[in-house]
């Protein structure tokens, strides 16, 4: 994967902003792009999505979007529009897409480098969102890959970065900072197509290893053409309303 990366999270079919957040990271001169899952669901460009990822070589996860569209979980953890939004991806997915997508892994680790996953270690679908949720995957961690420190998150659509040592967790502000040795590290990126953290712009980090460098981006993209393309699919109105108010 190389030394410098990319890390992009829940995409969700919005093409206006993975676009522009490709053409900023085309000027991060990184190694590779890697994305947290959820390529698809809720917007509506999914296959062009799927296509722009492919065409990039971004390594991709399965998030819990990707995964209800190819049929592999339950669908009675999705609100209303949240499966309005599947159902309408699934009728405008080429079966390449979907064979693209059903092939993808829920979870992925980079040697000793980093851990890649959606949700959680606990569980690809399960939320962090609280310190009270991250304990348990810092325990999973030093369980499990005790050699790595650093595990990458998305599913929550909103950046955050949790710090372990010492048996204790902290809760860090999202910004740019210097990885500490010995100390662990949960890390999410924010969202690019679905953001949640009361901005519209996309989001996404730049992780330099050899520098032990976090560095996050934000980006300005169409979010007028995005959410007029949702209502023009027939999409639930909501949807769209949600792109404008980064929520
Ligand atoms: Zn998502």
């Amino acid at each position: 994967m190389g030394n410098r990366i990319a890390v992009i999270s829940d995409i969700h079919a919005n093409l206006e902003a993975l676009q522009e957040v490709l053409t900023h990271i085309g000027n991060q001169s990184v190694d590779g792009v890697v994305c947290l899952g959820d390529i698809v669901g809720y917007n509506a460009d999914p296959s062009a999505c799927v296509n722009l990822c492919r065409e990039w070589g971004v390594f991709c996860l399965m998030g819990n979007h990707d995964a209800a569209v190819c049929g592999k979980i339950s669908l009675a953890d999705f609100n209303d529009a949240a499966l309005k939004a599947i159902q309408w991806t699934r009728i405008h997915l080429s079966k390449e897409d979907l064979l693209f997508l059903n092939r993808l892994p829920r979870f992925h680790r980079e040697y000793d480098k980093y851990l890649l996953v959606h949700g959680s270690l606990i569980d690809p679908d399960r939320y962090i969102f609280f310190q009270e949720d991250v304990e348990k995957d810092f325990e999973e961690m030093l369980r499990t890959y005790p050699k790595n420190f650093i595990a990458f998150f998305g599913h929550t659509h909103q950046r955050k970065v949790y710090s372990y040592y010492r048996e204790t967790v902290f809760s860090g502000m999202p910004e740019d900072f210097r990885l500490e040795p010995l100390k662990r590290y949960f890390i999410n990126p924010g969202s690019v197509g679905q953001p949640r953290d009361h901005s519209p712009l996309a989001s996404y980090l730049v992780f330099d290893e050899d520098e032990r460098q976090i560095t996050f981006h934000r980006v300005v993209y169409d979010v007028r053409k995005a959410a007029e393309k949702v209502m023009k699919a027939g999409l639930p109105r909501s949807l769209a309303e949600r792109l404008y108010r980064g929520w």
